[in-house]
């Protein structure tokens, strides 16, 4: 078994591998919750405000109680030194998982925790080789966020069953990673991550208007991309604006950069400004 810690968010450590979950908790049941992924990088947890934001903002949009900020942070430093005891420098990720409770227990409030585990093999093979991708159709319009705000579109909900499956259905394609594309064919988001096109010096991003989540590592490398000369521009992409980029990045806090390497069938070629993106990336996300 992997090792792994878990911390709720009175400080307690609990036994990872004992039964935690009640039977009726709505995270297994519905799905209903929020939750947010981070990285344990040389013992510390990166971008905790962000993803703290982040999350408040998915509580918010589900209408669950609002967010104890200090028992967070709080709990992230014992998930922390916990993972730094058992593991050293080995890099994590840390999640922050927060549903709406028990179904037979309306009263008793939120069920709230924080895990770590080792960061896979998976994330190290993107990382180093990048991943193929596969443009799917999400089936919904850019403008949907706003007619349809039922849906949670820009919230990270536990309910994250039909992303598993496009990242299946993608496998059984013989890719790795999958694109979303909008009805009308706007570039969305992937399952897990962000999309960034290099074009010489300037890094664009779809705008978040198009119904995807506000990615934390995409705003890091933006802010810092500015400081150093870059320029950054939100705007509408289509396929053909990946194809005629330099490289195209899917952006995430535990991948951080993986480039894509082939979109559907068309192979893009590997650029020279790929380590210099790799090495943005590492830095912005090292500033809190
Ligand atoms: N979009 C989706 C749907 C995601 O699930 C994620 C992260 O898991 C991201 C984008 C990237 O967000 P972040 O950079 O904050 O990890």
């Amino acid at each position: 078994m992997t090792q792994q810690i878990l911390v709720t968010l009175d400080g307690t450590v609990h036994d990872a591998n004992a039964p935690f979950l009640y039977a009726d908790d709505l995270a297994a049941i519905r799905g209903d919750g929020v939750f947010e992924t981070l990285l344990v990088r040389d013992g510390r947890t990166r971008r905790v405000a962000a993803h703290l934001d982040r999350m408040t903002r998915s509580l918010e949009m589900m209408a669950l109680p609002g967010m104890d900020r200090d028992a967070w942070q709080q709990a992230i430093v014992v998930a922390e030194k916990e993972w730094s005891a058992t593991a050293g420098n080995a890099e994590g990720w840390l999640r922050l998982v927060c549903s709406r409770g028990r179904e037979s227990a309306p009263d008793a409030g939120p069920t709230s925790y924080v895990m770590v585990g080792p960061v896979g093999e998976r994330v190290r093979h993107a990382r180093e080789h990048g991943v193929s991708v596969i443009t799917l159709d999400r089936g919904y319009s850019m403008d949907l966020a706003g007619r349809a705000p039922w849906q949670l579109i820009g919230a990270k909900t536990l309910s994250y069953a039909t992303n598993m499956a496009a990242m299946r259905y993608a496998a059984d394609q013989g890719h790795d990673d999958v694109i979303y594309v909008s009805s009308e064919g706007a570039v969305l988001e992937g399952p897990r991550s962000t999309v960034i096109a290099v074009r010489g010096k300037t890094l664009v991003t779809p705008p978040t208007e198009v119904g995807i989540l506000p990615g934390t590592t995409q705003r890091a490398i933006f802010a810092l991309a500015e400081d150093e000369g870059w320029t950054t521009r939100t705007e509408v992409l289509r396929r053909a604006d990946l194809i005629a980029a330099d490289s195209v990045w899917l952006v995430s806090s535990v991948t951080l950069a993986a480039r894509v390497t082939a979109l559907n069938d068309y192979v893009i070629p590997t650029s020279p400004n790929g380590d210099e993106f790799r090495d943005l990336v590492d830095r912005a996300i090292s500033i809190d």
